[in-house]
């Protein structure tokens, strides 16, 4: 069977006991969209996001009020047994609230420093040095975040007219890519220099086009084993955003590249934050990197079905593993490699039944009202009646029990 091509070799790096590269398996993250300052819904939505399942959270520091509640936070935090680590996202003044609010500085697992807008211009170089001299002085990682949305104009500008200048000129496009991987190396070159360790150091390069962020990313693997942090940035709302989103990324980590990855999806007013994470678990999940939930496979119905039962079944067979995972994780080791089958009739019913670890195939037109349900493989029963669903549900719940209960 075909398969990933191996994973690009990167320098693994500890983010608050978090492994990201190096072999490990490909991280989760995600962001916050609270308000840092306000302690109480940064802690609810921080619990939320790790509830989810993102290994890492990041939080905006953005001002002395937020600086100020971070060590506030990650305390809270610990206290009710949440240790995930916290990430710090900092612009234009991350050199001065790190060293203003020390406190801040040390609860932190990881500074995310943007180099496009470190501080004034003019004084970019000193101010890129304070931060990284603050990382090594608390033993911190950075992620040296390029974003083409605020990309190193003057660098930008200097790469536009030796292009210009250039017998071969490359495409504007292509001198841009190159401005964005120019500015993650060169600042990475910079912090090895300031006597910060290759394991300290992450690169991300986010641009919001696929195609672009593509061709940046495979070029930026090529040219150094820091590890990468992967995303489609501002990818949008909804459906497109998720399509974008997994388009990209997907095709990256076929191809090796990437060790840690965050969906930027714009949440619809009053969404749920929540859903980039689970995107991110069934992209890693679904490509086959890592198992983070049991698998419902179901088909999509036609004009063979003769009720909506099976979808509801398969939905509500979903909806119940998925909540009842924070819980079984513990009690049922290994259930999220559970496989079920909810299938609408004999056509391809049984057969995808006999693939997962338990699996029902309903009736449909014109076949005898009854459903035989297969476990591992073999049938085991044929239920008959009006409450066939809950029939199949006590089953899952006896072969979760029996499989993964101690
Ligand atoms: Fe239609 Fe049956 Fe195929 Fe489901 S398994 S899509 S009901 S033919």
């Amino acid at each position: 069977m075909a398969g990933p091509a191996a994973r690009r070799q990167s320098v693994g790096v500890n983010v608050g006991g978090v492994m990201v590269g190096g072999g490990a398996p490909v991280v989760v993250q995600s962001m916050t969209n609270t308000d840092t300052a306000d302690i109480d819904a940064t802690v609810r939505q921080v619990m939320q996001l790790a509830r989810a399942g993102s290994e890492i959270v990041r939080i905006t520091v953005d001002r002395d009020e937020s600086a100020a509640a971070v060590p506030i936070i990650r305390d809270r935090l610990a206290s009710m047994g949440y240790d995930v680590p916290l990430v710090g996202d900092f612009h234009y003044i991350g050199h001065k609230l790190l060293t203003d609010h020390p406190a801040c500085a040390e609860a932190l697992a990881k500074y995310r420093i943007n180099p496009g807008n470190v501080g004034f211009k003019a004084k970019r170089d000193t101010q890129f040095a304070t931060l990284i001299e603050i990382a090594n002085r608390y033993d911190k990682p950075v992620r040296i975040g390029v974003n083409w949305g605020s990309l190193d104009e003057e660098l930008l500008t200097r790469l536009m007219d030796e292009n210009a200048a250039s017998d071969t000129p490359i495409s504007a496009a292509a001198v841009q890519r190159e401005a964005i991987i120019q500015s993650a190396l060169l600042s990475a070159q910079r912090a090895e220099e300031l006597g910060m360790g290759r394991d300290k150091i992450l690169l991300s390069t986010k641009v919001s086009d696929v195609q672009h962020l593509i061709a940046v990313y495979q070029d930026l693997a090529a040219r150094c084993d820091y590890a990468l942090h992967l995303g489609l940035t501002e990818a949008g709302m909804g459906s497109k955003g998720i399509v974008a989103s997994s388009a990209a990324l997907g095709i990256l980590l076929q191809q090796g590249i990437g060790d840690t990855i965050r969906i930027s999806l714009t949440p619809e007013p009053g969404g749920d934050r929540t859903t980039e994470v689970k995107v991110a678990q069934e992209l890693l999940q679904t490509m086959g990197f890592r198992q983070f939930l049991p698998v419902v496979a179901a088909c999509p119905g036609c004009g063979r079905t003769t009720s909506t039962t099976f979808q509801t079944l398969a939905k509500d067979i979903q909806d119940h593993l998925n909540t009842s995972m924070p819980e079984w994780r513990e009690r049922y080791p290994g259930v999220e490699t559970l496989s079920v089958a909810v299938m609408g009739c004999i056509v391809n019913g049984p057969g995808e039944s006999k693939h997962a670890n338990i699996g029902i195939s309903l009736p449909g037109t014109g076949e005898t009202p009854a459903a035989p349900v297969f476990v591992d493989g073999q049938k085991v029963a044929t239920l008959r009646g009006a409450d066939v669903a809950d029939q199949f549900k006590t089953m899952v719940a006896d072969y979760i029990e029996r499989k993964f209960g101690s």
